[in-house]
């Protein structure tokens, strides 16, 4: 008997890979002050660029975002038009999602399976889509109290998303921040990218939470952090202190007037105390912050010409692509495999000597090493130079005994399960870009709640709901873990 033929395959979801393009300043506008760079999709446009999304079986989008954001499930709602389902799903995983939906580096957009045939669904642009044509003034519910106090140091997004996840678990949490605003490195973030309201608006949804906001308090040498501990009534310190000091280049000339530390220059900027910047800037550096600071620094050198000194080439560049290319579209110039000697100039800066360089073999990092080029050394004129070499954390009265770890980007870790320091109590934590400090100060708190389960004899339990509906924080289907490099 000839066996029975097997129903025919349906058909692979056709791709398309044409991206709905996303709404630009014109740049002819946009370099004559700080307005916004990228506008939003409008209603239709969201819902074409949604229907582009196949909804993966797999969803390699949600492994690869930190936060394990159910973005597939938000870009479905977004499809079928149905804008507040696709706010609230955001919001469930993400409490900085304002935010993120202007700044996020979009790792699910680079694991997207349409980026194999064009360019991948504009997720990060969708998120955008459902906070502003969704409800998303919603306000997060907290579970039964703990009665077990948190404390967290540094209100970055490592620690906003700390005291929101132990927050929602009903924990007492109280948040010390040093500066009088909140956001940690976001608030230099120029305002064409993202606005303090961004980080307001997202802070607003915590109200009802147990968390108190203090800024304006250092925690180490004057206010010891065991002394919280200790003194103060906390069960567990999460420490998210960051990188919020300044690396300097190290060269004779840098405490000429003229010199400006990236960090310093585009906080003034965001806090309204603009810095006055020449004609000729020289901008020393080559990732996200020297890109931030050369297109800040077009903007306020009306006409004067910014030119970006890097000691690798192009392809080297740890800059986000699309920062890159916005700054070349700003007409900004480029100088590459050129390294900073000394700078010169009688009373204030005149003057940038640097030396050329050829690119060795890469490292074990797989980058190439820059050879300085025996006597290449020629001098650069420029009124003012900014220098955005890197940051650095900012230790000063946290002790030996934490046995803190400092990663290849220098902010400080815990080496425990959880990021636990050698303190029975106190974690500690940070990441590279926005959601991967958001991601590993979920794992934080995760261990915090654990920990703090134990003291009081229970066991440790999912996240609730955080809108106070039935059920916990769930995976997605398919979904494996959080890919991490
Ligand atoms: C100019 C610039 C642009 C960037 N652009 C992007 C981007 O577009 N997208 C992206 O994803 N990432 C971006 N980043 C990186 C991102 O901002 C950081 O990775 C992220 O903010 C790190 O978060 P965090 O909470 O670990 O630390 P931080 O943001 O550094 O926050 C630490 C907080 O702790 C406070 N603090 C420090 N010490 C103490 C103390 N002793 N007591 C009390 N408070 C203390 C600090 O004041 C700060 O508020 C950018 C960074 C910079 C500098
Ligand atoms: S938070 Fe970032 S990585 Fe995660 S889904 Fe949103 S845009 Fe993608
Ligand atoms: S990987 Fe891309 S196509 Fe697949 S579900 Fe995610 S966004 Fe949609």
């Amino acid at each position: 008997m000839a066996a029975a033929a097997s129903p025919p395959k349906p058909a692979p979801p056709k791709l398309n890979p044409v991206r709905v393009t996303i709404p630009e300043e014109p740049v002819e506008t946009r370099v004559e002050d700080f307005r916004e760079v990228l506008h939003a999709y409008s209603r239709e446009e969201a819902v074409l660029e949604a229907q582009r999304c196949i909804q993966c079986r797999r969803p390699w989008c949600v492994e690869a975002c930190p936060i394990s954001q159910d973005c597939r499930e938000y870009i479905r709602l977004v499809a079928a038009s149905d804008f507040d389902g696709a706010a609230r799903v955001t919001l469930q995983e993400n409490p900085l999602a304002t935010c993120l939906c202007k700044v996020c580096y979009h790792y699910c957009e680079d694991a997207c399976v349409v980026k194999k045939k064009g360019v991948p669904i504009a997720i990060r642009q969708l998120k955008r889509a459902a906070l502003e044509l969704g409800k998303s003034d919603l306000v997060y519910v907290p579970s039964t109290p703990k009665h077990q106090r948190v404390a967290v140091v540094g209100a970055g997004p490592a620690g906003l998303m700390a005291a929101w996840e132990l927050g929602v678990r009903g924990y007492s949490v109280t948040v010390f921040e040093q500066e009088s605003r909140y956001g940690g490195l976001m608030q230099t973030i120029p305002a064409y990218r993202m606005t303090d309201a961004d980080v307001e608006t997202d802070r607003a949804r915590f109200r009802d939470l147990d968390v108190t906001f203090t800024d304006g308090t250092k925690v180490g040498r004057a206010f010891p952090v065991d002394r919280l501990l200790r003194e103060d009534g906390y069960e567990a310190v999460l420490l998210t202190i960051g990188t919020s000091a300044h690396r300097a280049l190290g060269i004779p000339g840098e405490d000429l007037p003229g010199v400006l530390p990236a960090l310093e220059f585009l906080k003034d900027l965001n806090a309204g105390r603009t810095t006055p910047v020449g004609k000729e800037v020289l901008v020393v550096g080559g990732g996200d912050v020297a890109m931030d600071s050369v297109r800040s620094a077009r903007r306020l050198a009306h006409g004067g010409r910014v030119t970006l000194v890097y000691r690798r080439s192009r392809r080297e560049m740890p800059a986000d692509p699309e920062e890159v290319h916005g700054a070349e579209e700003e007409g900004i110039r480029f100088l590459f495999q050129k390294a900073p000697v000394r700078l010169v100039g009688a009373g204030h800066v005149a003057g940038m000597v640097v030396e050329s360089l050829d690119l060795g073999p890469p490292d074990a990092g797989g980058r190439r090493q820059p050879i300085p080029i025996p006597g290449s050394e020629e001098t650069i004129p420029c009124d003012t130079v900014i220098v955005a070499v890197g940051q650095r954390a900012d230790l000063s009265g946290f002790g030996p005994d934490l046995d803190l770890k400092l990663t290849s980007q220098g902010w400080p870790e815990g080496k425990g399960t959880g990021f636990a320091t050698a303190v029975p109590g106190i974690f500690a934590t940070g990441g590279r870009s926005v959601v991967y400090a958001m991601g590993s100060a979920m794992e934080a708190a995760t261990a915090i709640d654990a920990y703090l389960a134990a003291k009081r004899g229970a066991a440790a339990a999912p996240r609730p709901d955080p809108f106070g509906g039935e059920g916990a924080f769930h995976l997605p289907p398919g979904y494996t873990t959080p890919i991490r490099v």
